[in-house]
């Protein structure tokens, strides 16, 4: 499923994020770019250690900020690692750090002077995101942004199990009808 925007196209898709063609893709890491389990796990396995490497040497990224890293072994040529926020019931900024996530590594693609970019669902695995409102946050922060840069030609989000996938497939459906909410 996809939507336009002023000539961006902001497409859903299921699927490895690893195995991505787009100029970054991102990763949902921790604040010690430690690497870990899920979607970090899988980023490192598949592009190696210089990422890793890379990581050491940055050393920690604040919640609600992004950082970037060669690709490695991967098809993308940079990762930009996103932190999102740890879940604890809403009250505690997590709607604005994520947004900030998102944000953080669309500018950072467009520091690098990048055209597409790929994402995975952040803070909604072990970080514990109701996943609704994660998706509604992901696709608003990508639309807000692409209207103002129009230099991003495409941003994915490559979603790895079906449930993920419908969620974010009906919030893009209510965006697209009623426009923002
Ligand atoms: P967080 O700690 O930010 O919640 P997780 O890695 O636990 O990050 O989960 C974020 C999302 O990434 C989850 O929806 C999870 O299913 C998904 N995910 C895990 N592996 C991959 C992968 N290889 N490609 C894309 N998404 C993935």
């Amino acid at each position: 499923m996809e939507m336009q925007i002023d000539g961006t196209i902001i497409a859903l898709a299921l699927g490895d994020i690893t195995l991505e063609e787009t100029d970054a893709i991102v990763n949902a890491a921790n604040s010690g770019l430690r690497g870990g389990g899920g979607v970090d796990g899988a980023i490192h396995r598949a592009g190696g250690g210089s990422i890793m490497e890379e990581c050491r040497k940055i050393g920690f990224c604040p919640t609600g900020q992004a950082v970037v890293t060669g690709g490695g072994n991967l098809k993308a040529r940079y990762v930009i690692h996103a932190v999102g926020p740890i879940y604890r019931g809403g009250g505690r900024g997590e709607a604005d750090l994520l947004k900030s996530a998102y944000r953080e590594s669309l500018k950072r693609a467009t520091e690098k002077g990048l055209r597409s970019i790929s994402f995975p669902a952040i803070s909604a695995g072990v970080y514990g995101y109701p996943l609704d409102e994660a998706a509604h946050i992901a696709l608003m922060t990508v639309i807000d942004y692409v209207k103002e840069h129009r230099e991003i030609d495409l941003a994915r989000f490559v979603l790895f199990s079906r449930d993920v996938y419908d969620v974010f497939s009906s919030e893009m459906k209510k965006l697209m009808c009623c426009g923002r909410s």
